[in-house]
């Protein structure tokens, strides 16, 4: 290969700026992380594994709890992990249950009492939230083999109902703007969609991005009861402003920002604004994992002034070849987006 036939994916640039690297080895505050997957028994992970060892790991990265999404839609899959990891260690574990929306083509109409009536069995066994996976919105189909919206208020009761048990509805909807886009050279996410095909929604025929964040502003403000968790912020960490808004307007509205601190480096600034003026609204949750080597980006990312850094473990970045800009969040800002905020919602 000569210089003159670089392909650009051989293209491997070494920064020559000077800068200093001062990743935390702990958190500066004990965290919890609001947004990971423990996996299911038989998967290999954690599940699998004795507790011990998760406890161990989870020491070391300075974790104080765990929100795991990986709760399933009905009792098996909860009970199991409530037997694998509450059971051994109540304060430091929360598992979320979730909505099988497969039945809805059987069940009709009468889909919304069902989910609500399994989400009432799985608070019971001690769920402590509810987790929506992104399908609401882009796949899920009801009875007439339509598509159903985000706010549609056929699944009203199911709301209602995790409002009046209290636990909050962590919902993630839609997916990075560039994944709607078509798969061209102006994508900027090319490379993670060439990798991973099955994750491209052209609009059409999935719908619009804006069509479906738009249902999610709906459905939020019109349930100002239920407390809703927009994951990776708020769905839409390409726009600040956007969710900015909806934040706003929707006091029961909370974000997650796992997952998106690559979104949120790469605009400094206004990542910086945003947390400042939304510290009390803001949980820290990263979706990686638990993983010693990402847990310290993400502290690096929120504590240091670090310039021009990988936001990710491996050397060319999953999501886009960018770098981040640490945020030097003041101590207060920081213990209430590490733990603080996360207790207020789950630490009942
Ligand atoms: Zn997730």
């Amino acid at each position: 290969m000569s210089a003159a036939d670089l392909e650009l994916y051989e293209f491997r640039p070494r920064s020559a700026l000077v800068t200093q690297d001062h990743t935390p080895q702990r958190p500066r505050f004990p965290v919890v992380d609001a947004h990971n997957h423990l996996g299911s028994v038989g998967s290999g992970g954690w599940a699998d594994r004795p507790l011990a060892e998760l406890l161990v790991s989870m020491d070391e990265a300075g974790i104080q709890a765990i929100i795991d999404l990986d709760g399933g839609w009905g009792e098996e899959i909860l009970n199991q992990h409530l037997d694998h990891f509450k059971a051994g260690a109540p304060d430091r574990f929360y598992h979320f249950g979730g909505v099988d929306w497969s039945k809805w083509p059987e069940l009709g109409n009468s889909f919304a009492e069902w989910a609500a009536t399994r989400l009432r069995a799985q608070v019971r066994l001690g769920a402590q939230g509810l987790k929506v996976w992104k399908g609401l919105g882009l796949q899920v189909r009801d009875h007439h083999g339509q598509l159903v919206a985000v706010d549609d208020p056929r699944l009203d009761l199911l709301w209602q109902t995790a409002a009046e048990l209290q636990v909050p509805v962590l919902i993630h909807v839609a997916d990075p703007v560039a994944f709607f886009d078509p798969l061209d050279r102006y994508n900027e996410r090319w490379e993670e969609l060439h990798a991973e095909p099955d994750w491209h929604v052209p609009h059409p025929p999935y719908p619009a991005f804006l069509t479906i964040l738009e249902a999610l502003a709906r459905l939020v403000l019109r349930h100002p009861h239920t407390t809703f968790i927009g994951a990776h912020v708020g769905c839409y960490a390409e726009n600040l402003a956007w969710v900015s808004r909806l934040l706003d307007q929707a006091p029961n509205l909370y974000v997650d920002i796992a997952a998106r601190i690559g979104e949120l480096g790469r605009q400094p600034y206004a990542a910086r604004r945003f947390f400042l003026q939304y510290a009390d609204r803001i949980l820290f949750g990263t979706d990686m994992g638990v993983d010693l080597a990402w847990y310290r980006i993400y502290y690096r990312f929120l504590e240091t002034d670090d310039e021009y850094f990988n936001y990710d473990v491996n050397e060319i970045p999953g999501q886009g070849r960018w770098r981040i800009y640490g945020l030097y969040l003041p101590a207060d800002v920081l213990e209430k987006v590490y733990r603080l905020n996360a207790l207020k919602l789950f630490g009942k």
